[in-house]
């Protein structure tokens, strides 16, 4: 069985805190076979993970957080940017031109601005064969979701439909890495997305952190990271 967290921030999302390096070795640390960083539309710091996972020992796929007209989308297996305000149809379909995958996060979540795809956008999109074959997964645990009843949602939204289940942190701090994932048959990024395909990724919980420890975590973080953010900006 392979483990992945496919829903990583780091200092290239405005809202991340981690750098590279520390994501990478975390997702080691807590057994992380195959991980995906996906920046808030951004795909710089994707992109340069690839060339360092392979020194910590994970395999990284290169992932984006689309914010799209309609609610945040993940897209992975893709290697540029697409742009973001696009309706949910319209984004996946790009992505799927790109060549990538997309799993709906936090279906129905709200919180700190965060705009997540409804459940109707959702089952309207799916409606569309060439979605259908693209926006493959959804979400049904976010282990940092500030409302936790969002999960709940999703399960219930996924459980009726013909779609993989997929588990991830959302981490925007090092220490959330893992705290939700999925496990899959093998433990390769393509055994992964055969797993997806197939709807056979279970999810796997590890403790929900309360609101406070989430918000606190964030805040004493983002102060950490501004030194490494003023650091990338001189680079
Ligand atoms: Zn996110």
């Amino acid at each position: 069985m392979g483990l992945a967290d496919l829903h990583l921030h780091t200092i290239y999302s405005y809202d991340g805190t981690a750098s590279l390096a520390a994501v990478l070795s975390r997702a080691k640390q807590v057994g992380l076979d195959v991980i995906a960083i996906t920046d808030h539309d951004e795909i710089a710091g994707a992109l340069k993970a690839m060339e360092l996972a392979s020194a910590y020992g994970v395999e990284l796929i290169p992932g984006i957080e689309i914010t799209t007209a309609d609610g945040d989308l993940l897209a992975f297996f893709i290697t540029e940017k697409v742009d973001a305000g696009l309706s949910l149809i319209e984004t996946v379909l790009r992505v799927r031109e790109l060549g990538g995958v997309c799993i709906a996060p936090h279906p129905m979540a709200g919180g700190m601005g965060m705009k997540s795809l409804s459940g109707c956008a959702i089952l309207n999109a799916l409606r569309n064969p060439q979605v259908a074959e693209t926006l493959i997964g959804i979400e049904v645990y976010n282990a940092t979701a500030l409302d936790k009843i969002s999960n709940h949602y999703a399960r219930i939204l996924a459980s009726g439909l013909d779609i993989a289940h997929v588990g991830n942190s959302d981490a925007h701090v090092v220490d959330a890495i893992g705290l939700g994932a999925s496990e899959f048959e093998g433990n390769t990024a393509a055994d992964l997305l055969i797993a997806l395909k197939n709807k056979t990724t279970k999810v796997r919980k590890q403790y929900e952190w309360s609101m406070f420890k989430i918000m606190g975590s964030w805040a004493l973080n983002y102060i950490g990271s501004v030194f490494i953010r003023l650091g990338l900006a001189a680079q």
